[in-house]
């Protein structure tokens, strides 16, 4: 029963959700990941085309938007889009799989209205700013502008927590992860 869901996570970069999604999708079967396009540089080496995103030109970022080939896409950070393209969606079903998504709330609120009731929309939460803030400047690889263009969106970001179906506080992660595992899992059984 996982093909036709979506499991959405949202939160301020720096909350942990890529690792909350990194953990469900090797410990629950039958997710799929999501891979967005985005025209920001890779971080670092380990970042992969075609696995972490579709790193793609502005051009051919703009070329996809002309083509109507996104859910949705927005400019999350200026000068730097990322979106959701359908043909993803599609190719995730047709192999059975339910998908999952990391996106920002914006974006994970767009994709809530698309997919109705086949998503669960989890709102992931930092404890706190100030922890936030240490894990965006432990990370490494953020400047100082850019670290605090992610804090001052963070801050208006977590207002909109009541939007969202269910919220997990990704404070201790194995607390969080079996948390999030938890609420996935029931999600898909029915
Ligand atoms: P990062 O640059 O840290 O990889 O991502 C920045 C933010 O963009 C994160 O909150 C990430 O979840 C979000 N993001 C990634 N892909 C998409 C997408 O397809 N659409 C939207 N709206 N946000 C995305």
């Amino acid at each position: 029963m996982s093909a036709g869901k979506a499991i959405i996570f949202s939160a301020p970069s720096g909350s942990g959700k890529t690792s909350l999604v990194k953990h469900l999708i090797e410990h629950v079967p039958n997710l799929g990941f999501s891979i967005s396009a985005c025209t920001r540089d890779r971080r670092g080496r380990h970042e992969v085309h075609g696995k972490d995103y579709y790193f793609l030109t502005q051009a051919d970022f703009k070329q996809k938007i002309d083509e109507d080939a996104f859910i949705e896409w927005e400019e999350v950070y200026a000068g730097n889009f990322y979106g959701t393209l359908k043909e993803e969606i599609q190719r995730i079903w047709d192999s059975g799989k339910a998908v999952i998504f990391d996106v920002d709330v914006k974006g994970g609120l767009a994709l809530k209205k698309y997919f109705g009731d086949q998503a669960l929309a989890i709102f992931v939460k930092v404890p706190s700013i100030e922890v936030l803030k240490e894990r965006l400047s432990d990370r490494g690889t953020e400047s100082e502008e850019s670290l605090s263009r992610r804090i001052f969106k963070a801050e208006f970001e977590m207002k909109f927590e009541p939007q969202f179906d269910v919220s997990v506080v990704n404070d201790d992660f194995s607390v969080s992860s079996r948390e999030a595992e938890r609420l996935v899992r029931e999600f898909l059984a029915h």
